[in-house]
């Protein structure tokens, strides 16, 4: 472990590209198959947009194809069913990923069970979490995937290690919890959420971190043990720009390992994107 004063950077763009270029590398020696990425993007959210073009920009970069399907804001649930059923019926379409949030007036839960498990790219629907839950074969949600990639990466220690996770969601949080607890992967995980009592106690006791709460830079100094790994997820729009759950400047002398924001995790939910739509592929029979 270098001296606390100079952390390991978890760096998600590196890692990102690394990874884009092993698919590529994967899809060339398996002779270029057809797979295929479907984006479903419903109304004006700027963020979602940019996140949705992001998401075809590597798709193409990995070797991927992708295509990008586009409702108003305004458009019923029938119609959102009816275009993600297709997609669920298309044998030309491997992966589908409904950006999220969708408008308020939808029913998301509705949608997510169109999706079939095998082409569940987000890893979100009961299926997918049910098949983690049992340690299955299926596709696990993209930021706790991520956020797993760059710990073996990094090659942090997670045997034994105690791992808190701020935030307790079915998108984040909780996934987490279950991939890092895995045999295999082996941490003692906690799941803290706005209930905790003595949350910066929790977090200092910990080895490893992760603020997954999106509350502006709410874990600082007071919340880490010397040489800690911490990472962020959080994301919160500030006055002065984005920021992550973690205040950088004020841990960055203590631990031992610390994700940039941005730059960390956000770049790692591509790559894992794009490595559940081979996993998603291979799933549905293509050898890749
Ligand atoms: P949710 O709002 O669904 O969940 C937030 C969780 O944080 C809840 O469990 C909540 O607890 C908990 N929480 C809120 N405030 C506190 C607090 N003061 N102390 C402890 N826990 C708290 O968010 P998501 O899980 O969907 O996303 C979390 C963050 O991650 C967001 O900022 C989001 O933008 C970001 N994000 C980043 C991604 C990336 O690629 N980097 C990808 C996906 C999300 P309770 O359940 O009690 O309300």
């Amino acid at each position: 472990m270098p001296a606390a004063a100079d952390p390991v950077i978890l760096d998600g763009i590196a890692l990102r590209d690394l990874m884009v270029g092993q698919i590529a590398q994967r899809m060339a020696a398996a002779g270029n198959p057809s797979v295929c990425l479907a984006t479903v993007l419903i109304g004006d959210d700027g963020p979602s947009r940019t996140y949705v073009r992001n998401k075809h920009k590597f798709a193409a970069a990995a070797g991927l194809q992708s295509r990008n399907e586009e409702l108003p804001a305004s458009t019923s649930q029938a119609q959102v069913e009816d275009l993600v059923g297709r997609l669920a019926a298309d044998p030309g379409v491997h992966g589908i990923l409904v950006q999220q949030p969708l408008p308020s007036h939808l029913d998301n839960d509705a949608v997510l069970r169109l999706l079939p498990a095998e082409k569940d790219v987000d890893g979100l629907t009961t299926g997918s979490l049910g098949r983690l839950v049992r340690g299955e074969p299926g596709l696990t949600p993209c930021t706790p995937l991520g956020v797993l990639r760059l710990l073996e990466h990094y090659k942090i220690p997670t045997a034994g290690r105690h791992a808190v996770i701020v935030g307790r969601s079915t998108l984040v949080g909780t996934p987490l919890a279950l991939l890092l607890s895995r045999k295999g992967v082996d941490a003692t995980t906690t799941i803290a959420h706005s209930r905790t009592s003595d949350l910066t106690e929790l977090c200092r006791s910990a080895d490893i971190v992760v603020g997954a709460s999106g509350q502006a830079r709410m874990i600082g100094a007071a919340h880490c043990k010397s040489g800690a790994t911490l990472i962020d997820v959080g994301i919160s729009r500030t006055e002065s720009g984005i920021v992550g759950d973690i205040d950088f400047d004020a841990v960055k002398g203590l631990v031992g390992a610390i994700t940039p924001m941005p730059g960390g995790t956000g770049p790692m939910t591509i790559a894992c994107l794009l490595e559940n739509t081979l996993t998603a592929a291979t799933l549905q029979g293509i050898t890749v």
